[in-house]
């Protein structure tokens, strides 16, 4: 059958069901842990910070599917299904006998896969009678989201925004001010978390660790308020399946058999996503998938991390989560993919990692951007640095079979659009670009933070 160059399910087609992956591992990740007490998160102690059906979610390893209520799936028709575009021109740019395919993320205004978790825990939250939320943001992808669901259900919302990405986009900013959120750049002195940073490292340029610390604060201290995280969290996992699920329709109805699937990885919430129904027919037997997470060289949480349990957030206020992680007290170089900054990673990607399910590589910054221009010349689409790690490792795959002669099918997962990263682009063109890749010793200084309880 000839593949078209995008490939479009019906809305009729799309899915009205989301796939939690626990349901199929043979092996569960770690429940949270009470840093307190030394025992297994309960039901009772998440509630105080997220919604009651949010919680549900992440505690859920029995049920493999589970409902899009009504609401969220109009809300997805605004901008789903997004298409599986085959990449026949960065095939012939190469001279591969690969086939390369990615899922498309980039197509709603917040220009990236974000949007498919923002509008449901906004659901959630208005469900449940709350007025405000608050969250964090790293490159502002996630604050923008979340700032179009808040808007689209009337809700309030904070965003804290790692002071770097604040600076170097202002653009992103306004386009959450637009959609009525508040933007606080973090470090900030409206919280106890924010000033207590501000007074020992009154220079820095702030984290997601430190901006989810002001962000739960200030839920857990004000009226109908919570807080929601866009990454990390199984019930992120969950909501972003909806990619995967997509990809899987698609892939089935053309005759599509990726051999390899790539991802790039900041807290694991998109690779999960589309893997998700590839990974549970793996286990299952049923393919011989190779899975790639992809991750900057300048916060290898993955490939040079430990896994350990460790706090989400640098003010160690969050449950202990097992993940792979370069502690909470790291601070990465100020490198351009804001949104693959985290220290630590999705508990569901790292038991798959450490059980030897996925491969993980990571990639300096410069050779990120190599990838990432040479793609958009050819295929149109400008993509975000993020996406750009899982470019990379792509076309290594596709440049690879062609120094073998194999023909693999390549499927990569494009989660966004590049708009807002125009300076990193303008430090690109400029041949300004630095790479910074840690030194054990840097990595050293995080390790030391982590909890002394294994
Ligand atoms: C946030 C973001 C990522 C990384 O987040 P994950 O949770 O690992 O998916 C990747 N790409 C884009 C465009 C993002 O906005």
């Amino acid at each position: 059958m000839k593949i078209p160059y995008k490939i479009y399910l019906s809305e009729d087609e799309m899915p009205k069901q989301w796939f939690n992956l626990r349901a199929q591992m043979k092996e569960l990740p770690e429940p949270f842990v009470n840093p307190a007490t030394g025992e297994y998160c309960t039901k009772e102690e998440l509630l105080p910070v997220f919604c009651e059906e949010l919680v549900d979610q992440e505690l859920n390893v029995t049920d493999t599917y589970i409902d899009i209520p009504q609401e969220i799936q109009n809300y997805y028709r605004m901008y789903r299904p997004s298409p599986l575009v085959r990449a026949y021109n960065l095939e012939k740019e190469l001279d591969t006998p690969a086939e390369i395919y990615f899922k498309y993320e980039g197509t709603n205004t917040s220009g990236s896969h974000k949007l498919n978790s923002a509008v449901a825990q906004a659901y959630y939250a208005k469900k449940q009678g709350l007025t405000c939320l608050t969250t964090e943001t790293g490159a502002g992808q996630w604050g923008t989201a979340l700032s179009m669901a808040c808007a689209y259900f009337g809700l309030d919302l904070s965003v804290y925004m790692v002071k770097v990405s604040a600076e170097q986009k202002p653009h992103r900013r306004a386009v959450m001010e637009t959609y009525g959120a508040k933007v606080i750049a973090s470090p900030s002195n409206t919280t106890q978390a924010g000033r207590k940073i501000l007074a020992e490292t009154p220079d820095t340029n702030g984290s997601l660790g430190c901006a989810i610390s002001e962000a739960i604060e200030v839920a857990v201290t004000s009226e109908n308020c919570k807080y929601v995280l866009g990454s990390v969290l199984n019930h992120v996992g969950i909501h972003q399946s909806v990619i995967g699920m997509e990809t899987k329709l698609a892939c089935d109805k053309y005759g599509i058999k990726p051999d390899i699937i790539i991802g790039c990885a900041g807290g694991g919430s998109n690779l999960l996503g589309l893997i998700a129904p590839f990974m549970a027919d793996k286990i299952n037997g049923k393919n011989e998938i190779e899975f790639t997470a992809v991750e900057p060289a300048s916060c290898p949480s993955l490939t040079r991390g430990k896994y350990a349990l460790d706090f989400g957030d640098t003010g160690k206020t969050t449950p202990l989560i097992r993940m792979y992680t370069l502690g909470s007290g790291f601070m990465p170089s100020p490198n351009h993919a804001g949104g693959l900054r985290y220290h630590g990673m999705s508990p569901i990607i790292s038991k798959l990692y450490h059980d030897g399910y996925i491969n993980a590589k990571s990639y300096a910054q410069k050779e990120v951007f190599d990838a990432a221009v040479a793609f958009t010349r050819v295929e149109g689409i400008l993509p975000a640095p993020e996406s750009s790690h899982a470019i990379k490792a792509a076309m290594d795959e596709a440049l690879a079979c062609k120094a073998s002669g194999q023909k693999k099918t390549i499927v990569f997962g494009l989660t966004g659009t590049g708009y807002f990263d125009m300076t990193a682009y303008m430090n690109y063109n400029a041949g300004n670009m630095t790479d910074h890749i840690p030194t054990d010793e840097e990595l050293q200084v995080g390790f030391d933070s982590l909890p002394k309880i294994d």
